[in-house]
């Protein structure tokens, strides 16, 4: 049997090479609209193509809707699909999350079925190892489909980003720190006032998962969790720089963080710039989003994928 998977697994991967090869159609294809439009996964093992921001995904799962610590929220979406590595993270998180207090956790987009760009929101969550966590601790977990569309989550950021609101509580750090302590996380994206508060008692010995919390717009109504490729996506891409070199080894509570609170909001002035030495150049290219990508645009597996 393993030799028979094997061979057929080969034959996939040139029946694959092929059709990117001979099928000009797929720069003509949509990539959100022709991944998008599969309600189900694909039934191959599980396997993540490209990166976060540019790929799609084999046999994803769906997390169940409703678990004793959790619920998907935005059902209607159909984002609720990872990687069996992600369901069992998002699962084991949500039972740290009841053990620090919470009743368990709001869980936002994951990916689509067959991963790829989103047609709305998200320039990630393309591979099965992207999501979403509310930042509101659940009040209920038997919330009807209706209400999990009508819900809001809350902002744990104020309205000129450089401080937190009473939605911050303690609680919300040590589910944090829990979600970022484990080993298969690559990195958790928040808003910058929320690292911020994370750094103020900050101890040596927090380096290592507190490195892994990282700055970003946006990220005051939820976190982002991003994981490592899992063992044997040999196609998956690990994302560089990596959260040692961002930070340079420390724990990111730096200038590079105070940035985002300082020039990020107020940008010094051209006169206090220093004066550039080349001429002006030409504007950079319009900088695509990944809903505009076609199929070609992605690795060559997601056209099969697509199918
Ligand atoms: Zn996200």
């Amino acid at each position: 049997m393993p030799r028979i998977a094997t061979l057929l697994g080969a034959t996939a991967i040139a029946l694959a090479a092929c059709a990117g090869a001979v099928d000009p159609a797929a720069s003509q294809v949509n990539a959100s609209q022709a991944l998008g439009a599969h309600r189900l996964a694909t039934d191959a093992p599980a396997q993540s193509y490209g990166s976060y921001a540019r790929g799609c995904a084999d046999g994803l799962q769906p997390l169940p809707e409703s678990g004793p610590t959790w619920q998907a929220m935005r059902l209607s979406r159909n984002r609720n699909w990872g990687h069996p590595e992600m369901l069992d993270y998002l699962q084991d998180l949500s039972r740290e999350a009841a053990r620090i207090g919470w009743a368990g956790l709001y869980i936002g987009d994951i990916s689509q079925p067959r991963g790829g760009p989103t047609s709305s929101g998200h320039r990630s969550h393309q591979i099965g190892l992207d999501a979403d966590i509310w930042m509101l601790p659940p009040g209920r977990l038997d919330l009807s489909r209706a209400e999990r569309e009508s819900l809001s989550s809350v902002s744990v950021r104020s309205a000129d980003q450089r401080g937190l609101t009473s939605h911050w509580t303690p609680s919300h750090a040590q589910v944090l720190r829990a979600a970022a302590s484990d080993p298969r996380v690559d990195r958790i994206f928040v808003a910058a006032a929320v690292k911020i508060e994370m750094c103020r008692t900050a101890t040596p010995a927090d380096t290592s998962w507190l490195q892994r919390i990282r700055p970003i717009q946006g990220h005051n109504y939820h976190f982002h969790v991003r994981l490592r490729c899992p063992a044997g996506s040999r196609d998956c891409e690990t994302q560089t720089p990596t959260v040692a070199e961002l930070s340079n080894g420390g724990n990111g509570c730096d200038d590079t963080l105070r940035w985002w609170v300082t020039d990020y909001l107020n940008p010094p002035p051209p006169s206090t710039r220093p004066p550039s030495t080349s001429p002006p150049e030409e504007p950079a290219p319009r900088r695509r989003h990944p809903r505009e990508y076609t199929l070609a645009d992605l690795p060559r597996q997601c056209s099969q994928v697509a199918q």
